[in-house]
């Protein structure tokens, strides 16, 4: 007999999983599948930029959500060093933002926060402000998803990748189960779908329609033989310096390419243009490769975070767009709590998905 979970998440990304392991951490039982291996879409594609935060004077609900992440990953990726013997690569690397006129609410968002920041002279931008932010840092996707994978195998999380979700199984109007590609079916008390652009699919079935879309991201992969210091972000493009010389350029915003996930010339020489204009010493960096990642769009862009209207034990989590990474502390959190009725330190309409359409949010968190 399979064995029957408290929980079953569907989509093991940077989501599912942290998800996964908050939740099993309060000692329910969890399973995560995966339609292919785990954290080798999106969250495996991602820069990892973490900007700095502080939930205690955050003012709105998803700069919440990314002020958690921001106190929460040096403890998390200290843990996870720790229990599996994989370094994430989290680090302080310190940030310089470029800001335009209509970027003016980041210097509100950090004056909220106490972030601390420094205008500062330089001029590679043009029409831009630049801004020193000692306490921006990263995290190294690749690394930080293994390290998730081994810490939720540790827990005892059951684990089954290449399994994906084809439909939902319904007892008297309930979801019971799901089924899988093989036709075998798995029960569970509660679900979270967390897959993804991919989401909006599998909710179709259960008349719930969010619009949630693929957003295509490249990133090109150079090596400029050193430490090229301080990431650096001017709009959507930035430059995140790894320490060991290896520099992501990223990222293009193509929504337009639907669920094709691949690069194009265009888009990586626009890329190579923008990072030879910032730093022009990377003119002859070397290409180490390249590669593109389909983020989770929503129409307002803040993530969906809660129950399916209708269905009280199949929860959501997607849309976190260009801030995955950054949100998924937070998201793990408040997603625990939701799923295992206990409070939550966010409104549970925040991130609902039968929430009013709004005006798009601000776009408080970048990558
Ligand atoms: C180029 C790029 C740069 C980025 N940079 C940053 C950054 O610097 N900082 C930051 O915070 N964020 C960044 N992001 C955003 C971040 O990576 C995403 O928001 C985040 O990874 C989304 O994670 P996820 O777990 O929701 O989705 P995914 O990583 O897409 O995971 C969803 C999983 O669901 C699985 N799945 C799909 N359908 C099914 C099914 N039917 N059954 C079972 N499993 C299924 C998929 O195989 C996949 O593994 C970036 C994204 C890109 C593309």
């Amino acid at each position: 007999m399979p064995q029957v979970y408290d929980i079953l998440v569907i989509g093991g990304g940077i989501v599912g999983l942290t998800t996964a392991i908050r939740l099993r951490e309060a000692g329910v039982t969890v399973a995560v599948y995966d339609r292919g291996e785990f954290g080798r879409e999106a969250s495996w594609a991602g820069a990892g930029i973490l900007p700095p935060g502080n939930p205690e004077h955050a003012v709105t609900p998803i700069d919440r959500l990314r002020a958690t992440g921001s106190v929460d990953f040096p403890q998390l990726s200290a843990h996870l060093h720790e229990s599996t013997g994989i370094d994430n690569g989290y680090r302080v690397n310190g940030g310089i933002e470029y800001l335009f006129a209509d970027d003016e609410y980041s210097l509100e968002l950090w004056a909220h926060e106490g972030i601390r920041f420094e205008r500062i002279d330089d001029d590679r931008v043009p029409g831009a402000t630049a801004y020193h932010v000692p306490d921006m840092a990263q995290v190294r996707n690749p690394r930080h998803l293994r390290a998730l994978i081994a810490e939720a195998d540790r827990l005892g999380i059951g684990l089954f990748p290449n399994m994906g979700i084809e439909a939902w199984h319904r007892v008297d109007g309930r979801v019971a189960g799901i089924e899988l590609a093989n036709g075998s079916r798995a029960g569970a008390d509660q679900f979270l779908v967390a897959a993804g652009p991919w989401s909006e699919r599998l909710l179709g079935p259960l008349d719930c329609q969010l619009g949630v879309h693929p957003i295509r991201g490249q990133i090109l992969l150079l090596n400029a033989g050193s430490d090229a210091g301080p990431t650096r972000i001017a709009g959507k493009r930035y430059l995140v310096p790894r320490g060991d010389g290896l520099v992501l350029v990223g990222s293009t915003e193509e929504p337009e390419a639907g669920f094709a996930k691949q690069t194009t010339p265009s888009g990586l020489e626009d890329l190579r243009t923008f990072a030879n204009r910032i730093l022009p010493e990377l003119a002859t960096a070397t290409v180490a490769g390249a590669w593109a990642g389909l983020r989770p769009g929503s129409p307002d862009g803040l993530p969906f975070l809660g129950n399916v209207p209708g269905y009280d034990n199949v929860f959501v989590a997607t849309g976190h767009g260009r801030a995955g990474v950054q949100l998924s502390p937070g998201t793990a959190r408040f997603l625990a709590d939701r799923l295992l009725g206990r409070p939550t330190s966010i409104p549970h309409d925040a991130f609902a998905l039968d929430r009013k359409p709004s005006v798009p949010a601000r776009p408080a968190f970048r990558s």
